[in-house]
């Protein structure tokens, strides 16, 4: 399958000099869909774990189906005011600012082994402050996955020495 097909480079989003790149199309191929979740879930299949995190929006929409194909439970990590429980939060730098994620405080608890799936790695401030909120709930972070992986930036050094997977560098 060829991913970097179904990815389309926008130049100048959100801000001028930064390349954005949609996975809309990918979404709206079936085949490529389905190839993306599949090949996840092969790439994780003898993970361990019993639960994925994945944060809004576009995580979700690898995250979700890939806990459905894997049996596995979904845990959503939101931005701040979404989520109606209790939550814990992080903040976190990303590539065009500051931002923080909560997790309702009973979604990850002591000896949870968690998978982590995101659309893309770019600069690692995503998963980074994903994987601070898995271990404040005492998980283990048992796998990290991306669809994408940006290679020109250092996403990897954020990932505390845990190795990752991915389908498709650019
Ligand atoms: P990071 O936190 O690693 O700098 O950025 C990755 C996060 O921001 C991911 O959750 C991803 O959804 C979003 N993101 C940043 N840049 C892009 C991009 O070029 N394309 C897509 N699809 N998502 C991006």
């Amino acid at each position: 399958m060829d991913l970097r097909a179904c990815i389309r480079d926008i130049p100048d989003y959100p801000k001028e000099g930064i390349v954005f790149f949609d996975i809309t199309p990918l979404l709206q191929k079936p085949e490529a869909f389905q190839y993306t979740v599949d090949a996840l879930a092969e790439r994780f299949a003898d993970c361990g774990a019993s639960k994925i995190a994945a944060a809004e929006a576009r995580g979700f929409l690898f995250g979700a189906p890939l806990a459905y194909k894997m049996g596995l439970g979904f845990v959503p990590v939101r931005k701040p005011g979404k989520l109606p429980y209790k939550t814990r939060q992080v903040s976190y730098d990303l590539e065009y600012g500051q931002d923080t994620l909560c997790m309702h405080e009973d979604a990850v608890n002591d000896g949870d082994k968690v998978l982590v799936i995101d659309d893309l790695l770019a600069t690692g401030g995503t998963v980074g402050g994903m994987l601070n909120l898995i271990t404040q709930g005492g998980g283990e972070v048992v796998g990290i996955g991306f669809v994408v992986e940006l290679g020109f930036l250092d996403g990897p050094s954020k990932l505390n020495g845990l190795p990752h997977e991915y389908l498709l560098k650019l």
